[in-house]
């Protein structure tokens, strides 16, 4: 018997939506949004000017390739510019790797607390995720290993992990590239390259030319400040290049967003200055929520994975809601399994103060 109404492919209505960082606090006039990562001291003056003098030109259509950020980002790097392949944030870029490498059915092995993003660009190809278990919230090789089958076609991880925090080092992910079959695609999100300290960590972009199943993918949205603007970047074999100038939009890079990009990229100051920024008020808070008796997990990124206790009145989301009621805006991590943590992006020093003021009087009762 036919439907009464079209039906979406098999699979799709399992997907569940995802979930953003609340951004607004009904009824209150000052609020800190630490939920979704942004750079607090916001996008850098002389990328702004260029976006808006790019305001000028609204009605025509932009660069269909994104040919001058492609170059930029080339220069920048040091890359191949054929290599890059731009997308609207690099969310548009992990859906366009699934949708052209997995055929229904097919697996993509991603981590038990990676990035969501990965789940649902599988599932929206009708492919069949399959989750490997983290060694103390951190990406296990060994267990990536141990979940391949002649069904696998992708590998996604995200290296910083959000909402973890924590990253692989280099060595590491060499040793993955080794020991997986050479048709296995490897998608390496490295979303926080900016912000790690560890030392033995690489972004990958080297391995790109090594190997021909392995793809790195950056974004603007972080470090940049762009988030708005939806730009990413994946640096890619030349047949994956290929595949996805086939089925990307034609013009999936908007012209103002570009403009700002490139200018983004050269305003290394303004980088340097977020860094650091995070980087101090990062160990800052990390210090004082543990004094406070929280558990944090050491973080490579730009926001802290924060432990509660497991209880009702001291607990994650009681927490989550008396940082609301005071205007503070987190990320709860029931979505990704971790319903006793809290992920809390790093903020300017008055947000990184009042949230440490108010986790204090929530977890010392005065
Ligand atoms: C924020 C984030 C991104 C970036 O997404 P955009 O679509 O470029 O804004 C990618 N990966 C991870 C793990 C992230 O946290």
């Amino acid at each position: 018997m036919s439907p009464i109404r079209p039906m979406p492919r098999a699979g799709l209505m399992s997907i569940e939506a995802y979930v953003p960082g609340k951004s607004e606090v009904v009824g209150l006039r000052q609020t800190h949004k630490l939920s979704s990562n942004e750079n607090p001291l916001g996008a850098s003056s002389a990328a702004l000017s260029a976006f808006l003098r790019a305001g000028r030109e609204l009605s025509l259509y932009p660069n269909g390739s994104a040919d001058p950020l492609r170059k930029a980002i080339a220069d920048c790097y040091g890359l191949n510019q054929e290599q890059v392949v731009c997308g609207a944030g690099s969310d548009d870029l992990i859906r366009l790797l699934a949708l052209a490498y997995l055929d229904p059915r097919d697996e993509a092995i991603i981590t038990a607390h990676g990035f969501q993003i990965f789940k649902i660009a599988i599932h929206s190809a009708g492919g069949s995720p399959v989750v490997a278990e983290e060694n103390n919230f951190t990406a296990s090789i060994e267990n990536i290993l141990a979940c391949v089958s002649n069904r696998t076609k992708m590998i996604f991880l995200a290296n910083p992990n959000n909402p973890t925090g924590t990253c692989l080092p280099i060595s590491e992910i060499e040793r993955l590239i080794r020991a997986i079959p050479s048709h296995i695609l490897l998608v390496l999100d490295a979303a926080y390259s900016e912000y790690v300290s560890e030392e033995n960590y690489s972004d990958g972009l080297s391995l790109v030319s090594l190997h021909h199943n392995v793809v790195v993918t950056r974004t603007f949205s972080k470090v940049f400040g762009l988030a708005s603007l939806r730009l990413g970047w994946a640096y890619a074999p030349l047949h994956v290049c290929d595949v996805l100038h086939r089925i990307r939009g034609p013009f999936n890079v908007n012209g103002p967003g570009m403009a700002a990009a490139i200018e983004a990229l050269k305003d290394q100051e303004h980088l340097d200055k977020s860094i650091t920024h995070n980087e101090k008020s990062k160990i800052w808070l990390s210090e004082e929520l543990t004094n406070l008796g929280l558990c944090v997990t050491p973080s490579n990124t730009n926001f802290i994975m924060v432990h509660f206790p497991i209880s009702e009145t001291k607990g994650a989301r009681a927490a989550e809601a008396s940082l609301l009621s005071n205007g503070i805006i987190v990320r709860g991590l029931t979505p990704y399994n971790l319903p006793n943590a809290l992920r809390i992006s790093i903020g300017d020093h008055l947000a990184n103060r009042a949230l440490h003021e108010c986790l204090r009087r929530f977890m010392t009762g005065h």
